[in-house]
């Protein structure tokens, strides 16, 4: 048996987490500045400057597994100051080796801080409540000011990965990535989260802890996160004092009822939203039930990746994904259900089509199976089965 390697603590493993997972396999992309005093992926030794602060750094990104993700995230180095190996959560472009949003392509996990001593006991219960696979990891300074406050880093991976690409600028994707890192802390138990720590490009040092000081990790077995519900969620108020009228807000009207329906069809379904059934359609049921061969990905069975209804406005029409539809009720973050693409379907002006023009397209191409028979279409649209009473909170009853 090889001797433990000085200085590595072993995380608690909770929540069924296993190292034998296979998707602890998957490839994800990390980008770090380089540095002699061990940084991700297991180099050790040395004993040069760490370099995660150094302005002149270079940020390099590289492909690691998920799994040496996980245990980057879960094990420590003793270290008399802060500053050590730090990385950003995705894959940064090509550019002058600076940290910089401008430079994010992809994002892999999703991090929250949690600086406000909190109760590490809570927050591992409600990691736990989450079902979600995270690394729970104390910081450097945890524990050890005057008075001693709780600090607390919490990473999970994410599905499907973050693509800025998808977002018509980097000013949508940066909305939107904060966005989904409050989503993320409200999903772990609604902790109070450091805002500061929302960049596409925020870097987050690997645990370390000062000589003598208490520190903890833990590895959580769950499924990923999936984000897309929670960048669904409007940022429109910021959009509008920008003069534009986003999708979001768009189907916000549209949903129960509103006229901004742009298609027959969609005008055709507005009777059916107002009685109430946008609030309650269970959309990505429904389609998985009639329309399994349009479906690209099932995700959480909640959220899936679809064929856009509108793929032939995309730019490049083999690309007919990049669309998903969301369950009303989903996750407490959707009053309606939700059918959302994020091509610019140039010839609507962008993307200026209602939930409802998405659902009557799907009805019109005969997604459903319901020829052109508008009614009986509509008739299913409205069964109890994919209409379940939604309470208050969310949840589906
Ligand atoms: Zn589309």
């Amino acid at each position: 048996m090889a001797a433990p390697v000085q200085g590595w603590n072993h995380p608690v493993l909770c929540n069924g987490f296993h190292w034998d997972d296979p998707r602890l396999l998957d490839r994800a992309w990390l980008t770090h500045a380089p540095s002699r005093q061990g940084g991700m992926g297991g180099a050790r030794g040395g004993n040069g400057p760490p370099h995660a602060s150094d302005a002149k750094a270079v940020w390099l990104a590289d492909e690691f597994s998920l799994g040496g993700v996980l245990m980057g995230f879960a094990r420590y180095r003793e270290r008399r100051h802060k500053d050590g190996p730090a990385v950003v959560l995705g894959h940064l472009g090509p550019g002058d080796g600076r940290r910089k949003s401008e430079r994010v392509v992809s994002l892999y996990f999703c991090g929250a801080d949690f600086d406000h001593d909190i109760d590490g006991e809570a927050l591992r219960s409600g990691v736990a409540a989450s079902g979600l696979m995270a690394a729970v990891y104390s910081t450097h300074s945890h524990l050890t000011g005057d008075p001693p406050v709780q600090k607390w880093r919490v990473i999970t991976p994410l599905r499907p990965r973050f693509d800025v690409a998808d977002f018509r600028d980097l000013r949508e994707a940066q909305a939107k990535w904060r966005a989904v890192c409050c989503g993320f802390a409200e999903a772990v138990g609604g902790f109070e989260l450091d805002q500061a720590r929302t960049d596409l490009a925020g870097a987050f040092y690997l645990p370390s802890h000062q000589p003598g000081a208490p520190h903890e990790s833990y590895l959580f077995g769950g499924e990923f996160f999936d984000w897309r519900p929670y960048a669904a969620k409007v940022s429109a108020p910021e959009r509008r004092a920008r003069g534009q009228v986003s999708y979001s807000s768009r189907s916000q009207q549209a949903a129960p009822g509103g006229p901004q329906s742009i298609t027959n069809g969609g005008r055709a379904l507005s009777g059916w939203a107002r009685a109430g059934y946008a609030e309650t359609f269970q959309i990505a049921d429904f389609i998985a039930d009639y329309a399994h061969d349009q479906v690209i990905d099932l995700g959480t069975h909640d959220a899936i990746d679809i064929i856009c209804p509108f793929a032939e406005h995309h730019s490049d029409p083999d690309q007919p994904g990049g669309c998903w539809a969301v369950n009303a009720g989903f996750g407490d973050q959707t009053p309606t259900f939700i059918v959302k693409c994020h091509h610019n379907h140039a010839e609507t002006g962008g993307a200026g089509y209602t939930l409802l023009d998405y659902l009557a397209k799907m009805v019109t191409d005969d997604w459903f199976g319901f020829g052109d028979d508008f009614e009986a279409a509509q008739h299913a649209l409205e069964s109890e089965e994919y209409n379940p009473t939604i309470s208050q909170g969310g949840e589906v009853k």
